[in-house]
């Protein structure tokens, strides 16, 4: 269960690791240090010297498919009437600086840039005009996809909820929304998606009302919003980072299944 500090508006809150103990903390305005949040003494620590945990552990991870008109063409689908839903497993949840590994079921997996919705508090059948009062804030995550897979299956379980698919974090913007945010991701450094928040065909608030009509949101549930156009695959050694304007930078490297011997095919 979770349970979301109380806090105001426009903190840069985070989940960390410090000598074995997970805390929560608040990130400095020069993202430099980190200030927990309860614990003895008022002191911080670089974040160099902390382990960045997945900001919230979700119950559920809903996610939004072709939620951006230029993905939609890229994928030379048409574009839905209603919002397109689909589920990750929980336990597909990452950290920021988490390796992403690639499944030897998998020929082709890509790397989806998206903003993260975090839910407050318990939410059923709300209007989009109530949508804000039940949001916690934004993060950024990575919607990791096996192509292959889910061209293969038609509805997307196994392609989206392989271990280590879900990276999520690590900066929630407390009390925010996605407005017009910019959002990129880059590959190796080099920038292969770059939208803003404000292209989404369904709005943050949109989507927040349309799936409490369907199922009751709880407190620390994770809205994956879609990802915009520059979809492409992940190999062995890459770092990909995805970045949303005024929260943070979320990490990854990749690597093959080492559950796998790398002699094996895949
Ligand atoms: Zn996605």
């Amino acid at each position: 269960m979770n349970v979301l500090p109380e806090m105001p508006p426009n903190f840069r809150l985070v989940r960390f690791e410090k000598d074995g103990c997970v805390s929560w903390g608040v990130l400095s305005g020069d993202g430099l240090r980190v200030h927990p949040l309860e614990g003895p003494g008022h002191g911080s620590y670089p974040v160099g010297d902390v382990h960045f945990h997945p900001p919230v552990t979700p119950g559920k991870i809903i996610a939004v498919g072709l939620n951006y008109r230029a993905h939609g063409n890229e994928m030379g689908k048409p574009l839905p009437e209603e919002p397109l839903l689909f589920m990750k497993a929980t336990s597909a949840l990452l950290p920021p600086g988490g390796e992403i590994h690639l499944p030897r079921m998998s020929r082709r997996v890509d790397y989806e840039g998206e903003i993260a919705l975090v839910v407050g508090k318990k939410a059923s059948r709300i209007s989009p005009e109530e949508a804000p009062f039940y949001l916690y804030g934004i993060t950024c995550a990575n919607d990791v996809t096996a192509r292959d897979l889910q061209k293969k299956d038609v509805q997307y379980t196994r392609a989206k909820s392989f271990d280590t698919f879900c990276p999520l974090g690590p900066v929630i913007l407390t009390g925010a929304l996605p407005d017009a945010r910019r959002l990129t991701t880059e590959v190796n450094g080099v920038v292969r998606q770059d939208a803003r928040a404000s292209d989404m065909i369904f709005d943050p608030l949109t989507l927040v009302s349309f799936i409490s009509q369907i199922m009751t949101l709880e407190p620390g549930d994770v809205i994956l919003t879609g990802t915009p156009a520059g979809v492409g695959p992940l190999s062995p050694g890459d770092r990909v980072v995805v970045t949303l304007e005024g929260v943070g930078s979320l990490a990854n490297r990749v690597d093959a299944d080492p559950h796998f011997s790398s002699d094996l095919p895949r």
